[in-house]
């Protein structure tokens, strides 16, 4: 067996680890193989990606993606580093049946101290997806176990993304999406349209107006706040959230936010919900949970919800995954949170703000650009076709830059401590992205 030889004795070259990627190893949304050739990543420090093999002339990339939304301190943090290293010295993982330790306890008290106030209980899990699997099981375990097992549906408005397994999937963005695929195999559940950028009366009239026609057959509504991300990089009013949480309060329906990629300071407010100081019934977090360290998601309820369950028929709440809260996850997670809310991060964010506004000022009149839009620390370019992935992810490249566009969008979400220089270069990558692409 030469091949395992190969992979056994010794480092592999650049080369050879792009063959042994094509031939055996699966990315995101792609083919097997793969179409286009990845970059190969030798370490990240700061905000910089170091390559392997130059890329169009480039070492080292500035990440404009914070590695999808996580991120947010940057690449080989020494606080971060040493919260994983002094727990990798006590222990990496125990089982979480029936044991319990400190770093778990201590994540799950400080996201309930930081986060709107109902919210009382957390339920640790490996990623986003599965954080909004549990959240879909609570809601509709919830009714089960007080007596209306009928309200088994969601609501959620089109242009959304939850992840990529089963339930999550059934709330995407049913039409442009990647899940198209999955029509009648999916469970189907309801959407009402995109919602308006501005506030629109009409709109919120739309939101009151299914949830009350839907009520006897809805457990949740579940959607993201102010942010819709994967599903189209749109923005809303946060009026709208407080239209969906009057109109499930009076109609008996759970009200679920999912804030994997808006938590933790992106849109300007720590959590997208306090933008309209609303509280839902439960809440995901994931992506910058642990500032990009190691998978852990979170999915929090009220006392109400874990009430309900834990006094019906079947009073547990049946997941439980094998590497659920693990220990390096919850630690890191802890010093990531102390290190955000130790520093003036809102400060941090509105500087990103202003830097993308005045970076991308130009952008918007650029031939094929459709729009420019900044919130917090996002930044989008939504062009009048569908990119061409291959020619803007070089040009942003040449530029140093580590971009991701897809469907119709060029846009960048840096991590926080991103100087302004860096900033200013990963706005002239966008451009040129927009241009080549
Ligand atoms: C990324 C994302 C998810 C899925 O998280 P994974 O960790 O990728 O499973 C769910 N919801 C939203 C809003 C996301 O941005």
């Amino acid at each position: 067996m030469p091949e395992q030889h190969l992979v056994r004795d010794r480092q592999l070259s650049p080369d050879e680890l792009l063959r042994l990627d094509r031939e055996h190893v699966w990315h995101p949304y792609g083919p097997m193989p793969g179409r286009a050739e990845p970059l190969v990543v030798e370490s990240a420090s700061g905000v910089r990606l170091r390559l392997a093999r130059p890329a169009h002339g480039r070492t080292e990339l500035i990440d404009g993606m914070s590695s999808w939304w996580s991120a947010v301190h940057g690449y080989n943090h020494p606080v971060l580093n040493k919260a994983v290293t002094e727990q990798l010295g006590r222990m990496s993982h125990v089982m979480f049946g029936g044991l319990t330790h400190e770093p778990a306890v201590r994540l799950a008290a400080r996201l309930v101290e930081i986060t709107p106030e109902p919210l009382r209980h957390v339920f640790l899990s490996d990623s986003g997806s599965v954080a909004v699997e549990v959240a879909v099981k609570m809601c509709l375990q919830y009714w089960r176990s007080v007596g209306r097992p009928a309200k088994q549906r969601l609501l959620t408005w089109r242009g959304g993304y939850h992840g990529d397994t089963w339930q999550p999937m059934a709330v995407c963005d049913p039409d442009g999406g990647m899940h198209q695929l999955w029509q009648g195999v999916l469970p189907r559940q309801l959407f009402v349209r995109e919602p308006p950028v501005e506030y629109e009366e009409a709109y919120a009239d739309e939101l009151r107006a299914a949830v009350a026609r839907h009520a006897d057959e809805l457990a949740a509504v579940i959607v993201e706040p102010v942010v819709q991300g994967a599903g189209g990089m749109r923005f809303h009013s946060p009026e709208y959230l407080r239209v969906l949480r009057e109109a499930c309060d009076a109609h008996d329906v759970l009200l679920v936010f999912d804030e994997i990629a808006t938590g933790f300071g992106r849109t300007g407010t720590l959590f997208a919900a306090d933008q309209a100081s609303v509280s839902p019934d439960v809440m995901c977090l994931g992506k910058a949970l642990t500032g990009g360290y190691l998978t852990m998601a979170a999915t929090l309820c009220t006392s109400r919800v874990a009430d309900g369950i834990s006094q019906g028929e079947v009073p547990v709440l049946a997941h439980g995954p094998t590497f659920m809260a693990n220990p390096l996850a919850a630690a890191v997670a802890c010093a990531s949170i102390d290190l955000l809310l130790g520093q003036d991060w809102q400060q941090e964010v509105k500087r990103l703000e202003a830097g993308l506004r005045d970076g991308l000022a130009e952008t918007g009149a650029l031939p094929g650009v459709r729009e420019v839009r900044v919130l917090g620390g996002i930044g989008v370019v939504q062009l009048d076709h569908e990119v061409d992935m291959a020619a803007a992810t070089e040009a942003a490249v040449r530029e140093g830059v580590w971009l991701r566009p897809f469907r119709d969008l060029i846009y960048t979400m840096p991590p926080y401590v991103t100087s302004d220089e860096d900033l200013a270069r990963i706005c002239g990558a966008v451009t040129a992205a927009a241009t080549a692409g």
